[in-house]
């Protein structure tokens, strides 16, 4: 296996599946077999998930709410989803813990560093939730953080987009598809797969990223051994 300890950030709209809000449960059940087929490999494996398909706090903000105000309530929904996967973990037979960097302590535990980083040493699968604990950021920037702290090989972004592309593939026919790009290129060439922040935490502690279609069975665990899918960012 290529990796020792992967940091996975599934963002909140891949868990809709079809739907245009809300959580698929057969979506979430299906990224919990992928994401089985990983832990079965022996990889240990933290997941970041994103909010966005409940509640974002920009677009409440454009809408006249205070920011932090619906940060905070974005924050609430990652928690949501978290528990979503989490249950899907536990039916498909892995072992999980959810940590909140906002208390929650009747769901799930506080984040604490060296715990989490404990748990995953035993076999368990952490679950990153409520993103930093901090308004004004995103939960690409929790996976990125995380991954940091606790020493990961890489950061997995799996989305439904198989990719960096040059430009937008859905809106340019003519955009191609990077295998590798450097971070400074992306963060020049403002391709907004993750947001500044995110990617400038990895450049300066030399974690690599990789961009990837999530939503193919069987690629988590492809990347995981090594075969170059999607676009390796470093
Ligand atoms: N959020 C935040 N701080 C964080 C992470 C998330 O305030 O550290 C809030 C923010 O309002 C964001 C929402 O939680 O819009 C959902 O997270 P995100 O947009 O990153 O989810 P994704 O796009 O991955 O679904």
């Amino acid at each position: 296996m290529k990796y020792k300890r992967i940091l996975l950030k599934l963002s909140g709209e891949s868990l809709m599946g079809d739907r245009q809000y809300g959580i698929d449960n057969k979506q979430v059940l299906q990224y919990a077999n992928d994401i089985k087929s990983v832990y079965d490999a022996g990889i240990e494996i933290a997941v970041v998930v994103g909010g966005g398909n409940i509640f974002r706090g920009l677009s409440a903000e454009k809408s006249g709410m205070d920011r932090a105000q619906a940060d905070y309530m974005g924050m609430l929904a990652t928690v949501i989803n978290c528990m979503a996967l989490q249950n899907a973990l536990e039916t498909v037979g892995v072992e999980t813990r959810l940590q909140s960097a906002i208390k929650m302590e009747q769901i799930c535990e506080p984040y604490i560093r060296r715990r989490a980083m404990h748990h995953l040493e035993l076999g368990k699968i952490v679950i990153f939730g409520a993103g930093t604990g901090n308004p004004y950021f995103t939960t690409d920037t929790a996976a990125s953080l995380r991954a940091i702290e606790i020493k990961a090989d890489v950061v997995l972004k799996g989305t439904r987009v198989d990719g960096i592309y040059t430009a937008d593939p859905e809106k340019d026919p003519t955009a191609t598809r990077y295998d590798e790009i450097s971070f400074a290129e992306v963060i020049g060439k403002g391709l907004n797969v993750m947001d500044t922040t995110a990617f400038t935490l990895c450049q300066e502690n030399k974690l690599p990223i990789i961009v990837f279609d999530m939503n193919k069975e069987g690629n988590f665990l492809k990347i995981a051994q090594g075969e170059a899918i999607g676009t390796l960012v470093k």
